[in-house]
């Protein structure tokens, strides 16, 4: 059984020196701290478990930094969204498959090591259905499976514009679905994805979904994660209470019966009633701070949030830039430059900000994403390993995770295996070459 062995690795109980972990087929099946390497053993220098991405379009990896520039003086999330409704036009399955490995490839290469896919573009050009209402799940299993990550799909149901069931637009009718043909979708799904991928349902928020669809489609999670947007925007929360009375994470928490089988994402516009009842509630609400910043979302309380015992997990969202550490200090940096303090989200057991963050979006992205991980024998073998002669990893101790977050990022990932598979050397993926040429030749004739 292939040996690796490491300087130092962050386990469930902290950092530990001189590790081995002996991997068999997928899976840690053994973990030794305190020892020497032995001869046949690789040696690398400080190994961190894998995180979760909990929150995907893998498709928008393909228009990303296309729509930067200003295209009328109110530009915002709204406007940004036509130029996403026109990109996916005409997307073709294996153009789905093609863009979404290249996203894939660049979050091994940060550091993640799953993805939740929050798959919504099941139906073709014209909006009719495929002859297999999975073909563009098929799309998805063939991205993760190109690049080697872990999958955790996420079908989405979509079936109207706005709140109160109203019509979709024409924009959107590459999503739309009836309960019968979601249900039809799921199945189609389920018997596509590899053996360590999980199967989860995405209502897509309460602008698309009924309450009565809601309540139709949820069982079909059968205890598998379920994830919605909700309260990324402003005018959605004043469009939701005027349909409602309340607000989107309200009537959830009011309505849906929300618990820790859910992930809320971005929940960025809560007050501190909702605030307080989505922490107690034992959700995951899935913070996507890059995304959030690029399209003027809003900040989300985490201080706030984190002291009521929140739980939270970071997502690419958007993919406008992919980005582990990038994701993780984008979130403490909103809070600093929202109360113009520094160190916010830790407390007095976990000074290192850098090591509360990696460990809240470590246990709470695996909770929405329905796996367990960490570096113990019996979990999936999904290992970063950080390059310790990196500048900014110079006399790092136990503050390698800050140095990481908040000074290298991904220039400092040096290795990652994925379900014991080596799929990233010296930070670059092993078939990196061969899915960017295939992903440039399709966004340029997309361009075109
Ligand atoms: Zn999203």
């Amino acid at each position: 059984m292939p040996q690796l062995w490491f300087e130092r690795a962050l386990l469930p109980q902290g950092w530990a020196e001189r590790v081995r972990v002996t991997v068999d087929g997928a899976t840690i099946a053994a973990l030794e701290t305190g020892v020497e390497p032995g001869v046949e053993d690789a040696r690398h220098s400080a190994a961190i478990p894998g995180l979760c991405n909990v929150h995907s379009h893998g498709f928008q990896r393909g228009m990303a930094g296309l729509s930067e520039r200003r295209g009328r003086p109110d530009d915002d999330f709204w406007s940004w969204r036509e130029v996403m409704y026109r990109f996916l036009d005409r997307l073709t399955p294996d153009d789905i498959a093609a863009i979404s490995a290249q996203a894939y490839v660049e979050m091994l290469e940060s550091g993640f090591t799953r993805v939740g896919e929050f798959h919504y573009l099941h139906n073709d050009a014209s909006g009719g259905r495929y002859a297999d209402p999975a073909e563009t799940a098929g799309s998805i299993v063939a991205a993760a499976q190109a690049s080697g990550i872990g999958l955790t799909l996420l079908p989405v149901f979509y079936a109207h514009g706005d709140f109160g069931g109203a019509p979709p637009t024409p924009g959107q009718r590459r999503f739309i679905s009836d309960v019968d043909g979601f249900a039809r979708l799921v199945e189609a799904s389920r018997v596509k994805l590899p053996a360590d991928a999980v199967l989860g349902i995405a209502p897509h928020s309460l602008r698309a979904v009924t309450p009565e669809e809601l309540a139709a489609i949820l069982p079909l999670a059968d205890g598998a994660p379920i994830h919605i947007h909700a309260a990324e925007q402003v005018r959605e929360v004043q469009a939701c209470v005027a349909w409602s009375g309340a607000r989107p994470v309200q009537w959830l928490l009011d309505n849906a019966d929300i618990d820790a089988r859910w992930c809320l994402i971005h929940s960025t516009h809560i007050d501190a009633q909702e605030t307080a009842r989505l922490a107690a509630s034992g959700a995951v609400a899935g913070l996507c701070p890059v995304t959030e910043a690029n399209l003027g979302d809003g900040i989300f309380p985490a201080v706030d949030y984190l002291a009521a015992g929140g739980r939270l997990g970071v997502g690419t969202d958007s993919n406008i830039l992919i980005d582990a550490a990038g994701e993780l200090r984008a979130l403490e940096y909103s809070q600093r430059l929202a109360r113009r303090k520094r160190a916010l989200l830790v407390d007095q057991n976990e000074p290192s900000v850098g090591a509360k963050l990696f460990a809240m979006a470590q246990s709470g992205g695996t909770q929405a994403l329905g796996v367990t991980s960490g570096l113990a024998a019996g979990n999936a073998a999904d290992i970063v390993s950080l390059n310790l002669d990196h500048p900014s990893m110079a006399g790092a101790g136990t503050d390698l995770l800050d140095r990481w977050i908040f000074a290298a990022g991904s220039p400092a990932i040096d290795r990652v295996w994925r379900g014991g598979k080596k799929v990233v050397e010296h930070g670059r993926h092993l078939a990196a070459d061969s899915i960017a040429e295939r992903y440039r030749a399709t966004v340029a004739a997309l361009l075109a």
